[in-house]
């Protein structure tokens, strides 16, 4: 039964808006949460825990509860943040958020574009979770909920192993699991939800579940893609893959020939092999050009490709090399570059779009031509290859079109006016390179909404992760996500996709 208090129904109501908390050209969407919290219960809540119970006092508040996108429109002001340091901590927070009734974020690597990982509530951090065991015979890991994706990488490649993860080493690996999960090795071996083997859940009633294909197979479906929607995963278990050294790093060309390489990248990952992938960066700073790229094959098929990129226009510099893939999978981001300070604020957009079309280049280059050295655009995650192969509907997460990529413009500040300026150009691009029907976000690159809210992410998967969220959290407790709306009624969310 749903009690409809008041506070019940704004939360219901703002779920049903879409609980985005920021979008472009919307005004920010918040729950606040009001209620008194007393010291005698802060004190009891915190006498439970057997890690870290910060808030607003502590000399560290302002530090836990920042994330990596941090900006006016993301950032929140928790009341408490619980850094956990074993599964009963989850738990304890996730009952003390119920009884308190305040917004609660599960936070793994902190990375969410749009600030998931922190709310004006209850913060559960994994952070503090760290515990990795690789099982070289099954070739799995199990890890805990706050371990990083360069942890898992790194602690794999010691068996000369690999999971499939993302492409930055400081993304949660529990957060891109969760999300679907795209990384080097997907043409190979799919998405990182594709590898799932099981995980653990502190679920909204405060249950802790194990979701396997065995054990609540409805769950396990549905934390393959929408995972955060369904409670907090404390702990999982993926599968590792045998790997050898690979070929990885970047080719930079000059920026004059922008549309020749976009051009070039399109025909080149349309016919690439499983074991290649490759980002495609555009900055009108010092780094110009590049593509960051991973062939996990041998080194023959590696070096034809090379000759293939070395071919598009004339090379300014190259550095890629044979390595172990651990080592690739620990190089920073190319939107997080190691050799800068950290700015003060960082903002990014992302479109999902399922074709690299000449009307999409130009409109690239275009915007690239009005980007300043503060910004970065990119093609990530072309799609081809295994991931490609799944059904969309095998799990929950849909987006397996080949030929899809994500474009992204990500953008780092310390003033406000230039903070100001790069949010007008960003605003500006986004709008130019949505497209006009037929829209889908991928889960963990969500920057905005559609008006056809969750359908456009979960696509053919909505209607049945809307059924299943109504049974495992019918309140929407879990909302700082890309959120599905419970739905008791089989019928509902089975509307199409708003092809407007
Ligand atoms: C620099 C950079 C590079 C990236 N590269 C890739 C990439 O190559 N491939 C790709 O697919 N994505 C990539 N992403 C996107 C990334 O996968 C998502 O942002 C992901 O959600 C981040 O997970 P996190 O744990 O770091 O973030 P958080 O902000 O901690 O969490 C993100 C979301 O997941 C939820 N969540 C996280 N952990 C848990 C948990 N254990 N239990 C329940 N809910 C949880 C949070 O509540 C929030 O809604 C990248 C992001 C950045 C910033």
């Amino acid at each position: 039964m749903i009690r409809y208090t008041r506070r019940n129904f704004i939360k219901r109501t703002i779920a049903a808006a879409g609980t985005l908390g920021f979008a472009v050209g919307c005004r920010r969407l918040q729950v606040t949460d009001r209620n008194d919290l007393s010291p005698g219960a802060i004190d009891g809540l915190r006498a439970k825990l057997k890690g870290r119970l910060i808030v607003l006092t502590d000399p560290l508040y302002e530090s836990a509860r920042r994330v990596f996108y941090w900006n006016a429109a993301t950032e929140r002001r928790p009341r408490v943040i619980v850094q956990c340091a074993h599964e009963e901590d989850a738990l304890r927070a996730v009952e003390f958020a119920r009884r308190h009734e305040l917004e609660v974020a599960a936070r793994a690597g902190g990375h969410s574009h749009l600030g998931w990982g922190c709310s004006n509530g209850l913060v559960v951090d994994l952070s503090g979770m760290k515990q990795i065991a690789i099982d070289p015979l099954r070739r799995t890991a199990r890890a805990e909920g706050g371990v990083l994706s360069g942890e898992v990488a790194r602690a794999a490649g010691r068996h000369g192993l690999a999971p499939v993860l993302g492409q930055c080493p400081g993304v949660g690996a529990s957060g891109v699991i969760l999300g679907g999960g795209l990384g080097w090795l997907s043409g190979l071996h799919g998405a990182s939800s594709d590898n799932l083997l099981s995980a653990r859940v502190v679920a909204a009633d405060g249950r802790v579940l194990t979701a396997d294909n065995e054990r609540n197979p409805d769950l396990f479906w549905a934390l393959r893609g929408a995972g955060a929607n369904f409670g907090v995963t404390t702990s999982f278990e993926c599968r590792l893959h045998p790997i050898g050294p690979v070929t990885g790093g970047d080719i930079h060309y000059s920026v004059r020939d922008a549309r020749v390489v976009l051009r070039f990248f399109r025909e080149l990952m349309d016919e690439a092999p499983d074991a290649f992938q490759a980002t495609l960066n555009l900055t009108p700073g010092e780094r110009g050009v590049f593509v960051s790229l991973c062939h996990a094959g041998s080194e023959n098929e590696a070096e034809r490709t090379l000759r293939s990129l070395r071919a598009i226009a004339p090379p300014t510099k190259e550095f890629v090399k044979r390595q172990e893939f651990a080592a690739l999978a620990e190089r920073p981001a190319a939107t997080n570059p190691a050799n800068t300070p950290p700015p003060q604020f960082r903002g990014i957009q992302t479109v999902y779009r399922d074709r690299l079309s000449d009307e999409l280049i130009d409109v690239i280059v275009d915007r690239f031509g009005h980007a300043s050295p503060e910004a970065i655009m990119g093609i990530s995650h072309y799609m081809h290859g295994q991931v490609c192969r799944v059904a969309p509907t095998a799990t929950a997460f849909p987006l397996r079109q080949a030929g899809g990529l994500n474009v992204r413009l990500a953008y780092t500040w310390n003033d406000p006016a230039t903070g100001q300026r790069l949010t007008q150009w960003a605003d500006e691009s986004l709008r130019l390179l949505r497209p006009r029907g037929d829209e889908r976000i991928y889960a963990n690159f969500q920057t905005y909404e559609t008006r056809s809210g969750a359908a456009a992410v979960y696509g053919a998967n909505f209607s049945r992760l809307a059924g299943i969220k109504y049974k495992y959290d019918r309140e929407n407790f879990f909302r700082r996500n890309s959120n599905i709306p419970p739905t008791g009624n089989a019928r509902a969310g089975s509307h199409a996709l708003d092809r407007s």
